[in-house]
């Protein structure tokens, strides 16, 4: 694992992204490296939806139907939820952040479009993860994860230094229940029926880099540097 606590880097400009591509190709586990290392924010939308269930939230009660069955949270709902957490992002944490896990249909790319373009704080990136099927389905149903803070192992890709404990912070891990294989197939149908259409509609923008995400984690995130033009040293910039 190559995070450096107390070497934050500081990036001089704002980096505002969209990690696109279908559940396990990488992108929670790459924007774990980017908040780490430059304090970027992840905003991941299914990391909010889960605490919501498991505080019983309303938000929470309606989600989790749609999740289990590995389908998707209606855009409305989700749309409601991200308009608060980017007005908080917008002033708390400088401008910059990785949403991860949304948009995920095209309406939730226009929703975000207006709501970015309102704030003033338009995308500066959107990188696509891709791996292929056979590779996802392993990565996701071999997943464990930190349900609080949502970091992720594997059981044989990126082991925990004990089974079934968090290296970073002792917690107990999980197998998301949609992590199953059934659900897994579902929600990889699901990406290529409402979520592929967005590599059309950001490809008009210019804004879309294609990243490999077969590679080692550690080599996944020397692209993911690279795409974004950040500094991949461990001192501070
Ligand atoms: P994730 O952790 O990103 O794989 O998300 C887990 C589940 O939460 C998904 O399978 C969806 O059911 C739901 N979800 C997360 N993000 C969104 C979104 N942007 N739109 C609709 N549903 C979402």
């Amino acid at each position: 694992m190559n995070r450096a606590p107390g070497h934050m880097v500081t990036s001089s400009r704002a980096v505002r992204v969209v990690f696109l591509g279908p559940p396990g190709a990488g992108k929670g586990t790459q924007a774990k490296m980017l908040q780490e290392r430059y304090g970027f924010r992840q905003i991941s939308t299914g990391d909010m939806l889960r605490a919501n269930v498991a505080r019983g939230t309303a938000l929470g009660l309606e989600a989790k139907a749609f999740m289990d069955a590995g389908g998707l949270v209606p855009d409305d709902v989700i749309v409601g939820m991200m308009e608060g957490e980017l007005g908080s992002a917008a002033g708390s944490t400088g401008s910059s952040f990785i949403l991860d896990g949304f948009p995920r249909t095209v309406g939730q790319a226009v929703s975000l479009d207006e709501m970015l373009q309102r704030m003033g704080l338009p995308l500066t990136a959107v990188l696509l993860f891709d791996a292929d099927r056979d590779t996802l389905v392993a990565r996701l149903t071999g997943r464990w994860t930190n349900p609080r803070s949502g970091r992720t192992y594997h059981a044989v890709f990126n082991p925990p230094k004990t089974a079934g404990i968090d290296d970073d912070d002792g917690e107990p891990l999980v197998q998301r229940h949609d992590d199953t294989r059934d659900v897994v197939l579902d929600r990889l149908a699901t990406y290529d029926e409402k979520t592929k259409p967005l590599i059309d509609y950001y490809a008009g923008t210019g804004l879309l880099e294609r990243i490999d995400g077969l590679g080692a984690i550690d080599e996944v995130t020397g692209a993911v540097f690279g795409a974004l033009d950040l500094p991949a040293g461990t001192e501070p910039a």
